[in-house]
């Protein structure tokens, strides 16, 4: 039995997911005239109660859309220092926008409002980049799919609002964080101007993102999507896959929740694992002892055709996502144990 662990972009769509998408209605999406994409984005937008979204290829587009156009060249971001946009986004903070960026320790990669005021520059002294946004990830993947905690979001959203700075959300996995705390998708948006989410991870979607905003960012999210080579035609055959992901897929998150639990539990149980973090939502981040190499762990369990990623030098990630059954998280616990 193969059971990948690796991520939660490996899922592959439904029959009947790609019945829906074989059905979608396309036209041409640069004249905004694709019927699926112009609902996916009105549905995406609705959930959140914000008034406009934009479908993209990926989240490293949706996200480098969101800073290209709060930022100016020269400007500063602020971020976790373990934030997706900073580290795995290819440099495109500097490379796309020219903008500086102000990263912040956190615990699991969670930055506090506190932290964030000790790092806006004053915008009077000329020696300093002018602050011009700050962004959050949630759930934080470095940190373990870790939840934030929603007092800090709105901390972090007040101290915006007297500096006058815009937040992003890096929202990759915030339906994991959603079903998980229950709290309310348009009080939890109102904190933000931009939210990124994706429909690729857990959701089960094929390709894509959205970006979420007010009408006037998401215009100017348009322009920069074209500028940067995503403005796609027909691409409703795609988008509708993404569409299904969002009436049919977020509920069901809590499934992945309780299998990432199971793997934690006998993970735990392991003589070679040193520590594990607190398993919030579907990803399992665990260290192991050092006389044991990462390598090794992740070679025996592939042989056993459980496959999962090293994380760092001494670190594995397990990510748990709609293709795995629960057979498939039984064998993966076996296949452990028996290392
Ligand atoms: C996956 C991910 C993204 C976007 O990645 P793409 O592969 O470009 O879609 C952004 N942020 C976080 C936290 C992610 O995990």
């Amino acid at each position: 039995m193969k059971v990948d662990l690796r991520s939660d972009t490996v899922t592959k769509p439904t029959s009947e997911m790609k019945e829906f998408m074989f059905n979608a209605p396309v036209g041409d999406d640069v004249f905004e005239e694709d019927p699926t994409i112009n609902e996916l984005e009105k549905y995406a937008a609705d959930l959140f109660g914000m008034e406009a979204a934009l479908y993209c290829s990926s989240g490293t587009q949706t996200n480098q859309i969101a800073i290209n156009v709060h930022c100016k060249p020269g400007d500063e971001l602020i971020c976790s220092k373990e934030a997706h946009i900073y580290k795995y986004e290819g440099g495109g903070i500097a490379k796309n926008s020219g903008t500086s960026v102000k990263l912040l320790d956190g615990d699991r990669g969670r930055i506090t409002a506190q932290n964030v005021e000790l790092s806006i520059n004053d915008p009077e002294n000329v020696h300093y980049p002018l602050t011009s946004l700050v962004c959050l990830e949630d759930t934080m993947n470095r940190g373990g799919g870790a939840i934030y905690d929603i007092k800090e979001i709105q901390s972090i959203r007040s101290l915006c609002d007297k500096h006058g700075l815009p937040l992003h959300l890096d929202g990759a996995r915030v339906f994991n964080a959603l079903v998980e705390t229950g709290i309310d998708y348009k009080s939890y948006a109102q904190n933000f101007d931009s939210i990124s989410i994706c429909l690729s991870k857990g959701l089960g979607a094929p390709v894509g993102s959205v970006l979420i905003g007010s009408r006037s960012f998401i215009k100017k999210a348009r322009r920069v999507r074209k500028v940067l080579g995503g403005g796609m035609r027909q691409a409703g055959i795609i988008a509708a896959g993404g569409l299904y992901a969002l009436k049919n897929n977020i509920e069901r998150l809590k499934d992945d929740h309780e299998n990432a639990r199971k793997l934690a539990q006998t993970l735990s149980e392991q003589p070679w694992i040193k520590d594990i973090m607190d398993v919030d939502t579907n990803i399992v981040v665990a260290q192991v002892e050092p006389s044991t190499s990462v390598d090794s762990i992740v070679n025996k369990l592939a042989e056993k055709d459980v496959h999962i990623m090293p994380f760092g030098k001494d670190t594995i990630r397990l990510v748990t996502h709609l293709d795995n059954s629960p057979e498939q998280i039984n064998y993966a616990q076996e296949a452990i144990k028996n290392i």
